[in-house]
C-alpha cells in the first residue's frame, strides 16, 4: 500500500459496524495510482437479507416514520459529524474516485455536506395533512383529508463518478421523508458510503435499521435482492440507462416504485451572437472529473457560418488543457475510475474515427503516465449527428463537435436523442437563447452560463435519462405516498 489514506472497511447493519458474514472483503484501488489502498466488506446475498429484515424492522417498529422531531434531531447530528470529519473524508474520496481534489470543495464534498440543511428543513416545508372541500357523492356529503407518508422502504443504488454526494441526495431526502434506507455503493467507491454508516453509528441517535449500508464487489448478485425484494417499497437509483432499465424489469413483479436518475448526452448549442472565443476556450471544461459526469454537455453544437473559427479556438484550447494527479488543486481530470471504464472509452474513440469523425486533439492513452486509468482529452469535430459517438454516452474527456444551419436545425440535432438529461444554450441574445431551451427536451439547460444546479431545484431526465426528480421539493416527495380518507361531515 503505497498511500496513507484509509477508510472505513465495515458495513452498517442493525446499527453495527460489521464485517460480511463470510469474513470476505475486496480491495479498494487508487485509479490514478492503480495501487490498493485498502479493503472493504464484500457482502454476499445473506449480509443483504440481513440488511432488508432490519430496515423492514425499523420502518414498522421504531417511531422514525411518524417522529417528525425525531428525523430532524438526528439528520442534523449526521450534519454535524459529516461536518466535523470532512477532512478526513476529503482524501478518501480523491483517493477512490480519483476526483481532482478542486472537485472536492464544491459538488463532489462540500457543496452536498452545506446543503443537507435545505433537506431536512423539508420536513417542516411539507403540508403532511390537509383538508379538500366537503363534497358530495353517491348523495353523501364527505369531508376528505389527505395524508403525505413515507414509502417505506428504500433501497438506493448510487454510481463511482460522485458517489458521496449521491449517496447523501438519495439518503437525506429518503430517511427525511421517514423512510428507512439501504444504500448499495459501487463496488469501486465503498469508503464514500460506509464512511457515513461509520458517522451514523459513532455521531447519531438513529435507530438500528434506519440506515443500513451493504458494500459489495459483487452487485448484481447482491443489488437484486434489493429490486427483486417484497420488503422494498422503493429502488431510487442513479446509474447507467442500462442498468437502470434492469433494474425496473426486475421490480416489475412486485411493481416497486422506481425512481431513476440516468445517463445522459447533452447539447450545448452555441449560437451565431455568442462570444466564440469564451464559449470555444472553455469547450475543454467538459473533460472535468474525465468527463464522467451524466450532465456534463459532451455534444457542442456549432453554427456553420463560424465552423472554421469555433474549431480552431477549440483546439487551442484542447492543447493547453492540463491534467494528470488528481491530488494537484491545479488539475481538474484525473483519471477514468478503472481499466475497464478506460477500454470503454477508448473502443467508443476507435469507433468514431472508423465511422469518420475527425480526431483534431488526443484520442488515446496519454504516454506521459507510467500508470492510472488515463485517457487523453479528445476533440472530435466533423462529428454526424447520427453516429455512435453523437449518440452513445461516452463518459470519457471527449467532445463530439456538430454543425448546423440555422436554429431550427441546432434544435433538431439537439433533441436527436435518446436520452434527455441536460443542456446549454449561449449566445449574446438572451430572449433568443431562452426561446431555444423551452425547446429542448431535457430536465435541466443552461442559459447564457446560468447554473441550474441547488439543493431546490428538481433535478432529472426526459426520455432514456430516467424517471422522477432529485431534489427540491419534487425530489423530496419522490419519497412519500398519498393517502386520501373520507370523513363524514360534522
Ligand atoms: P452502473 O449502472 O453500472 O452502476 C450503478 C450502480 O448499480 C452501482 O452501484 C452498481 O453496483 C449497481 N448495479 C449494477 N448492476 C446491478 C443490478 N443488476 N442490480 C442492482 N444494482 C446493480 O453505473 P456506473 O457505471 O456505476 O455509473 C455511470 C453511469 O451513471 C453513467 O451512465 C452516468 O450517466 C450515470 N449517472 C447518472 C446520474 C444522474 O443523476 N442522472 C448521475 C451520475 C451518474
Amino acid at each position: 500500500m503505497g498511500d496513507s489514506v484509509t477508510g472505513e472497511h465495515r458495513m452498517l447493519i442493525d446499527g453495527e459496524l460489521v464485517e460480511a458474514a463470510s469474513g470476505a472483503r475486496y480491495d479498494n484501488v487508487n485509479p490514478a495510482t492503480e495501487e490498493v489502498i485498502g479493503h472493504v466488506a464484500d457482502a454476499g446475498v445473506a449480509d443483504m437479507e440481513r440488511a432488508v429484515a432490519s430496515s423492514r424492522r425499523a420502518f414498522e417498529e421504531s417511531e422514525w416514520a411518524s417522529d417528525h422531531e425525531l428525523r430532524k434531531r438526528c439528520l442534523r447530528q449526521l450534519h454535524e459529524g459529516l461536518a466535523k470529519e470532512r477532512e478526513t473524508l476529503r482524501p478518501q474520496i480523491v483517493a477512490e474516485v480519483g476526483s481532482p481534489i478542486t472537485l472536492t470543495y464544491a459538488v463532489q464534498m462540500d457543496s452536498c455536506i452545506d446543503d443537507m440543511e435545505w433537506d431536512i428543513e423539508c420536513i417542516d416545508r411539507i403540508d403532511w395533512e390537509y383538508d379538500l372541500p366537503v363534497h358530495e357523492f353517491f348523495g353523501m356529503r364527505s369531508a376528505r383529508r389527505v395524508l403525505r407518508e413515507p414509502i417505506g422502504v428504500v433501497g438506493a443504488i448510487t454510481p463511482w463518478n460522485f458517489p458521496f454526494m449521491l449517496n447523501l441526495s438519495k439518503i437525506v431526502p429518503a430517511l427525511a421523508a421517514g423512510n428507512t434506507v439501504i444504500l448499495k455503493p459501487a463496488p469501486d467507491t465503498p469508503w464514500s458510503a460506509t464512511h457515513i454508516g461509520r458517522i451514523v453509528a459513532e455521531y447519531t441517535d438513529i435507530p438500528p435499521g434506519v440506515l443500513n449500508v451493504v458494500t459489495s464487489g459483487d452487485p448484481a448478485a447482491v443489488g437484486e435482492v434489493l429490486s427483486a425484494s417484497r420488503d422494498i417499497d422503493m429502488i431510487s437509483f442513479t446509474g447507467s440507462t442500462v442498468v437502470g432499465k434492469r433494474i425496473m424489469a426486475q421490480g416489475a413483479d412486485t411493481l416497486k416504485r422506481v425512481f431513476l436518475e440516468l445517463g445522459g448526452k447533452s447539447a450545448n448549442i452555441i449560437l451565431d451572437d455568442a462570444d466564440f472565443p469564451a464559449q470555444m476556450g472553455s469547450g475543454a471544461m467538459v473533460c472535468m472529473h474525465g468527463g464522467q459526469g451524466c450532465a456534463i454537455t459532451t455534444r457542442m453544437l456549432v453554427p456553420r457560418s463560424r465552423y472554421d473559427e469555433a474549431v480552431d479556438l477549440l483546439k487551442a484550447g484542447f492543447e493547453a488543457w492540463t491534467y494528470g494527479d488528481p491530488t494537484d488543486p491545479a488539475n481538474l481530470q484525473g483519471p477514468l475510475i478503472n481499466a475497464r471504464q478506460r477500454e470503454r472509452v477508448l473502443g467508443l474513440i476507435e469507433q468514431g474515427k472508423r465511422e469518420g469523425s475527425r480526431v483534431l486533439v488526443g484520442g488515446g492513452r496519454p504516454p506521459q503516465f507510467e500508470k492510472g486509468f488515463y485517457v487523453e482529452p479528445t476533440l472530435f469535430v466533423d462529428v454526424d449527428p447520427d453516429s455512435t459517438i453523437a449518440q452513445e454516452e461516452i463518459f470519457g474527456p471527449v467532445l463530439a463537435v456538430i454543425p448546423y444551419e440555422d436554429d431550427d436545425d441546432a434544435v433538431r440535432i439537439a433533441n436527436n436523442s435518446r436520452y434527455g438529461l441536460s443542456g446549454a444554450v449561449n449566445g449574446t441574445d438572451l430572449d433568443r437563447a431562452y426561446g431555444i431551451a423551452k425547446r429542448l427536451r431535457t430536465g435541466t439547460v443552461a442559459v447564457n452560463g446560468g447554473q441550474w444546479f441547488g439543493p431546490d431545484s428538481p433535478f432529472g431526465g426526459y426520455k432514456e435519462s430516467g424517471l422522477g426528480r432529485e431534489h427540491g421539493i419534487a425530489g423530496f416527495e419522490e419519497y412519500l405516498e398519498t393517502k386520501t380518507v373520507g370523513l363524514p361531515t360534522p
